[in-house]
């Protein structure tokens, strides 16, 4: 089976153009280095979503997990997953999860928000195109009001790079060019027996790229985990193949955000291991079988 490679692509300093914008050079080697690889390596046709309907994809137990319940090892023996889904209790989500659940919703309003103004004023107005983007309310929390701040800094950028390389550049054009993120793409897990009502966040760099925002964490190598998943279902649900995915860390210091963007070849090893997490839960579910707690609990986790 091919390796599946992690390409650290590391920043960190705000210097990229945005949050899950690569850089330039992050690009370029993107596109000659991390997908050509990709390519080279292949991927086992078993393995590629739109083979869900034969092992080891098809899902052996009708257990409609989340992705994030599959794909995230912050509980190591997946206790968490058993006491939500056994036990039925809902834990109150904790200060981490309340942050990165704000800063999602915070940038997916600021990305509709600089379309929005971007396809309302058209590249004919884009100095009040430009206007309307910093017109975005100021959020009360310090860390979005940071993010938000850099952004708006980053596609000013953009945008007048774009328009001064393609002075007869069209409005759908722009937006393509300065924002080619679907952030929440609906999708539907139930070829890969998850949840029928999943959300993912896309890079479009020619080639889809599954992205993966993570704010105030440091890099885990399960993380990896969920850009196999959502590239599965993907490749389920549109049957176009899916090779890499984005990691993004970013986190916030001294009033300064700080990223770092990894991006990860999504071989056969990759998938497997989240084809395996998915069994393994689904069966530790619909058995109820309690895996115990794990040695280090994180000190966050508080269940
Ligand atoms: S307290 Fe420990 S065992 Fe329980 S869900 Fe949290 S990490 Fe898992």
């Amino acid at each position: 089976m091919a390796a599946s490679t992690a390409d650290s692509a590391a920043t960190s300093s705000p210097e990229g153009p945005e949050v899950f914008m690569p850089t330039t050079e992050e690009r370029k080697r993107l596109l000659r280095g991390v997908i050509p690889r990709a390519r080279r390596l292949g991927v086992d046709d078993t393995l590629r979503g739109w083979s869900w309907s034969a092992p080891p994809l098809l899902s052996p137990y009708e257990v409609p997990l989340g992705l994030s319940e599959v794909a995230s090892a912050y509980c190591e023996t997946g206790r968490d997953v058993y006491a939500r889904r056994v036990l039925g209790t809902e834990p109150e989500p904790n200060e981490k999860m309340l942050l990165g659940g704000s800063l999602h919703g915070t940038l997916r309003d600021w990305v509709v928000h600089a379309k929005r103004s971007l396809y309302a004023c058209g590249v004919g107005r884009i100095e009040e195109a430009l206007e309307r983007i910093r017109t975005f309310p100021a959020p009360e929390l310090p860390e979005a009001k940071t993010l938000l701040q850099y952004e708006t800094d980053a596609i000013e950028f953009r945008i007048r790079e774009a328009m001064s390389q393609f002075p007869r550049i069209g409005t759908d054009a722009i937006v393509a060019q300065v924002l080619p993120v679907t952030l929440g793409q609906m999708l539907d897990g139930a070829f890969l027996g998850l949840s029928r009502r999943l959300s993912t966040d896309l890079l479009n760099l020619g080639e889809p790229v599954v992205l993966d925002i993570i704010f105030d964490d440091e890099k885990r190598s399960f993380h990896r985990l969920t850009l196999a998943g959502y590239a599965l279902v993907l490749e389920a649900v549109y049957e176009f193949p899916v090779d890499v995915g984005l990691t993004v860390y970013a986190g916030f210091r001294d009033g300064r955000l700080r990223m770092e963007r990894e991006f990860t070849v999504l071989g056969d090893e990759v998938r497997m291991e989240f084809i395996e997490a998915r069994d393994e839960k689904q069966r530790m579910v619909a058995e109820a079988m309690d895996p115990g707690p794990c040695e280090g609990c994180e000190a966050w986790c508080g269940r």
